[in-house]
């Protein structure tokens, strides 16, 4: 069934103040994979954020609105603030349900990849099965440097967010008038969660024609904030104070800041998921820092993030060093070793980073 043919009212209805971004001939491809399709599974990164979790869930509805059926699989838990996303409660969690997980990708006949660049994102388990699949893949993504493991790609590494990426996906698609209330929602979490409620990354002026075409689909921007960005726990509060407060250096001078948590602290604080989201950014208010680092402990590794402001590249140094990579202001990895040596480690690129990186 060729559904995508859609009656022309709705293909008008492309909002013509936004520019078409993917050429017709990624569209047609992507088009095609869609129509010929009938168990899809949509696939996201590692530790899903607003983002991932956002793209996926818009996707998903969308294609139910086409008469589609779609599983989405995440590869961990979601925090507490991502489970409010609409559709986000429903997703298979493959931490939970391998197998189901496995059978899912085994039976389907299309994998979406949404929001990230190369199938290890998504776990070793996972990536593995995408990697085996024989299921033709469409990829869209912001991230640099996609790896050649999808039939259909729209990488755009430019767009601030995947949900960005995907309202012109959509609307390319003709698909602008079946954006609803819920897929606006979703799209609008993942565009603002990206940009930290548009604080980076966020100088397009075009994100805020499609924020406002989002907005008149009934999404509620002000309430999306606060239930992102707004919404913490009393012990995360705490963990989050507690961390500046005993555990941050900062170094003015090499334009440079770094905080640390141990598993013991962040156990005390009864550490859930997403509860030192936006902690990483803080130093960089500080007048001179310029780049920052978050590293916390976990059972085998420790969890590396880096943000940065104008073009210090956290990307390469999380790539060379932390076993990770990113984007150029927002990186991250995973570091085989313990606390103490990740933070020296850091602290002994410290002159180097300058001589290198900073004018
Ligand atoms: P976060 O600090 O929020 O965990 O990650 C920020 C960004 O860094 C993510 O959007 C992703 O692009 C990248 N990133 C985080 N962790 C990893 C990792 O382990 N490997 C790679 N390649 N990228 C990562
Ligand atoms: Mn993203």
């Amino acid at each position: 069934m060729r559904f995508f043919l859609l009656p022309l009212h709705l293909v008008s209805k492309y909002p013509n103040v936004i520019s078409q971004l993917i050429d017709k001939r990624t569209l047609d491809a992507a088009r095609t994979l869609l129509d010929d399709s009938e168990r899809i599974v949509i696939l996201t990164h590692m530790s899903p954020d607003g983002d991932a979790i956002g793209s996926s869930t818009a996707m998903q509805r969308m294609l139910m609105s086409v008469g589609k059926e779609a599983r989405i699989i995440i590869p961990d838990m979601l925090p507490a603030q991502l489970r409010r996303v609409p559709g986000a409660k429903e997703a298979v969690d493959a931490t939970r349900y391998p197998d189901f997980a496995a059978q899912l990708i085994a039976d389907a006949d299309l994998i979406i990849c949404l929001d990230f660049n190369e199938p290890g994102r998504t776990g070793n388990r996972l990536g593995a099965l995408i990697t085996t699949s024989e299921a033709p893949k469409l990829l869209i993504d912001h991230h640099l440097h996609p790896a050649d493991f999808a039939s259909v790609v729209i990488s755009h590494p430019e767009m601030s967010s995947t949900c960005y990426l995907l309202f012109k996906v959509f609307c390319g698609l003709g698909l602008f008038g079946n954006i609803d209330t819920k897929m606006a929602e979703s799209l609008l979490t993942g565009m603002m969660t990206d940009t930290g409620n548009f604080s980076y990354n966020a100088a397009d002026p075009e994100i805020y024609l499609v924020v406002a075409e989002l907005m008149r689909k009934g999404a509620d921007k002000d309430r999306i904030y606060r239930e992102q960005f707004e919404t913490h726990s009393l012990d995360s509060m705490r963990l989050n104070a507690y961390a500046i407060s005993e555990h941050m250096e900062v170094w003015p001078a090499d334009g440079a800041a770094l905080i640390t948590l141990s598993r013991e602290e962040l156990n005390r604080f009864h550490y859930a998921k997403g509860d030192t989201e936006g902690l990483v950014n803080r130093p960089l208010a500080i007048p001179g820092v310029v780049y920052s680092a978050f590293l916390r402990e976990e059972d085998d590794f420790v969890k590396v993030s880096m943000r940065s402001v104008g073009d210090f590249p956290v990307n390469v140094l999380c790539k060379e060093y932390f076993g990770g990579g990113g984007h150029l202001n927002a990186a991250g990895g995973e570091f085989k070793g313990t606390l103490a040596e990740a933070a020296e480690k850091f602290r002994s690129l410290l002159t180097t980073n300058k001589e290198k990186y900073i004018k």
